[in-house]
């Protein structure tokens, strides 16, 4: 089973949507399109900027997935300032990220409410990136993996087999997001080959296709190094993807 690479800028909260479409448009002229035989690219724009980036990708023929950051669960309802899944996946939304450190620390995300989201997702056609990864105190600790292995056990409760394999996880050591400090590859690897483990022992040889990309501090200086590691499947970008030429450069990683 070869699995497809797979790098995504998560814009965060930057970007009008006329800045987003500029972006859109930078980036894509600053690749070629065999670049896309080789990995395919997700951008996740403020949700403001969906609706224009969707336009530009599709008006161009550009070979971008749109992603979104965040997700409820629920179709519809009195939930005022949340999004629904539907209406993502009217916007030809490929990819939501989901848990990521940020929404569990500064808005209070519960495993609880990212496993309902991760199957939110799953069942309108999306494909979640469930984020998990540690503290910098859980790793000096020595409790990287059990903290990993209790955030997929939980965010994935009650999926099947298929829907893991579909669902991509992104490997993010909280210490390394945005901090300019970046897991060693091999440090990167060891917790990922050990995700993989823990997909395979509790979903079986579907783990072999479940895309597992590492985030933090990706920047065109290391993702080369990264990418060589045979359990990374490509990687979750934040700082480095708000430019396009340096985003450009992570994208193409064997250049
Ligand atoms: C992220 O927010 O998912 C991330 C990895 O950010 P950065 O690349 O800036 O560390």
């Amino acid at each position: 089973m070869t699995r497809k690479n797979l790098i995504v800028g998560n814009w965060k909260m930057h970007a009008t949507h006329l800045e987003a479409i500029q972006m859109t448009q930078k980036l894509h002229y600053r690749l070629d399109p065999k670049d896309f035989d080789r990995v395919d690219v997700g951008l996740a724009p403020p949700f403001t900027a969906l609706r224009s980036v969707q336009t530009v990708i599709e008006a161009d023929h550009m070979q971008f997935s749109l992603g979104a950051q965040n997700v409820h669960w629920e179709e519809k309802g009195a939930f005022t300032g949340e999004i629904a899944p539907g209406m993502l996946a009217k916007l030809n939304v490929r990819y939501v990220i989901v848990g990521h450190s940020e929404r569990r620390q500064i808005f209070g995300e519960t495993d609880e409410w990212i496993a309902k989201k991760v199957k939110a997702v799953l069942a309108h056609d999306m494909i979640p990136i469930l984020c998990v990864g540690e503290t910098l105190d859980e790793r000096e600790a020595g409790g990287a993996m059990e903290k990993v292995e209790r955030q997929v056990l939980a965010d994935f409760e009650g999926l099947s087999a298929d829907q893991v394999g579909t669902a991509t996880i992104a490997y993010e050591p909280i210490w390394a997001i945005g901090t300019g400090r970046t897991a060693k590859p091999e440090d990167a690897q060891e917790v990922i080959g050990f995700i993989r483990d823990l997909l395979r022992r509790k979903w079986g040889d579907v783990a072999e296709e479940t895309r597992i990309l590492y985030g933090g501090s990706v920047n065109p200086g290391n993702i080369a190094a990264i990418m060589a590691k045979k359990d990374i499947d490509g990687a979750l970008v934040g700082g480095a993807s708000l430019d396009p030429d340096t985003f450009a450069s992570v994208v193409r990683y064997w250049i």
